[in-house]
């Protein structure tokens, strides 16, 4: 990155905040130009924390002080703008989770390893969008002008709004409900995913819900932990010995990741002072 780039960081921004709201102000129902909305609106948000950033100190927009070099990463920006010494900006846990899935969601966009509904890319962009209208004008000190038209500003916010009523109305269903339990989804981190029915009935994203293999409580498939990176032992029967020991399964759920690998970490040690000993008794045995 050049010199002349950290200057223009702002300007780029709010250049791919405009492309971003000209995809979306199409009201179009082709997903394409929401997900071009989504890329610009996330783009333009990393840098506007870029620019938070530089203003504190040009060298915070690097990943390490102190070799520039590196640009940091979205999710570096955002601990950084938190920090009480760097930032100081308040950003609730959960607007980073949000943040953060919208940035997962612009890598899928680009990796074409994308399989979202429209109305879920759609509510993406609205979180995002509203989100950068407060960012702008709260922590860059910018008019609104200076970065959208009012007419499309008002156009959106009716977007937004309609989102936030869709939402409203997912939640008051979930209230109505009698039983079963409800989760906070994965895709729009709502409390909106209802385990009976696996599916959340805001952005509607489907999952299995199924039973961890080691202790049986019942988590989403996609949260169970893989653990073949346990079985990285120096030698073959490593495998055998975990699962005939300790019952080592394939995954596990979160709550049990850290108790299994602690087993191993046992196992492991012991089988290690059993090898030690094993070779001081033949090593005084020989010598
Ligand atoms: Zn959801
Ligand atoms: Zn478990």
């Amino acid at each position: 990155m050049s010199k002349t780039h950290h200057l223009d960081l702002l300007n780029n921004s709010i250049s791919y905040f405009r492309e971003a709201v000209a995809y979306a102000q199409r009201e179009s129902d082709d997903t394409n130009y929401w997900k071009f909305a989504i890329l610009h609106v996330v783009q333009a948000m990393e840098l506007a924390f870029k620019e938070r950033l530089r203003r504190v100190h040009p060298t915070f927009i690097y990943e390490s002080v102190d070799r520039p070099g590196k640009t940091l990463s979205l999710k570096g920006a955002v601990e950084r703008l938190r920090n009480p010494q760097i930032g100081n900006i308040p950003i609730a846990d959960w607007e980073v989770a949000k943040i953060l899935k919208a940035f997962d969601l612009r890598s899928e966009l680009t990796h074409f390893e994308f399989n979202h509904s429209h109305d879920h890319i759609e509510l993406k962009f609205a979180e995002i969008f509203g989100f950068m209208i407060f960012f702008y004008r709260r922590h860059l000190g910018l008019e609104t002008a200076a970065f959208i038209e009012e007419e499309q500003h008002n156009r959106i916010i009716r977007l937004v709004r309609t989102r936030a009523e869709l939402l409203d109305r997912a939640k008051a269903y979930v209230k109505s409900l009698e039983g079963g339990d409800i989760w906070l989804c994965p895709t729009c981190q709502e409390g909106t995913f209802l385990t009976a029915e696996e599916q959340c009935c805001f952005c509607h994203h489907k999952e299995c819900v199924v039973e961890c293999p080691t202790c049986g409580a019942e988590s989403l498939e996609s949260q169970l932990i893989d653990t073949s990176d346990l079985l990285d032992w120096d030698y073959d029967e490593g495998r055998m010995v975990l699962v005939e020991e300790i019952g080592l399964e394939d995954h596990v759920c979160p709550e049990c990741i850290s108790e299994t690998r602690q087993k191993v970490e046992d196992l492991r040690r012991s089988q290690y002072d059993e090898d030690r000993a094993m070779e001081e008794y033949y090593a005084r045995k020989g010598g």
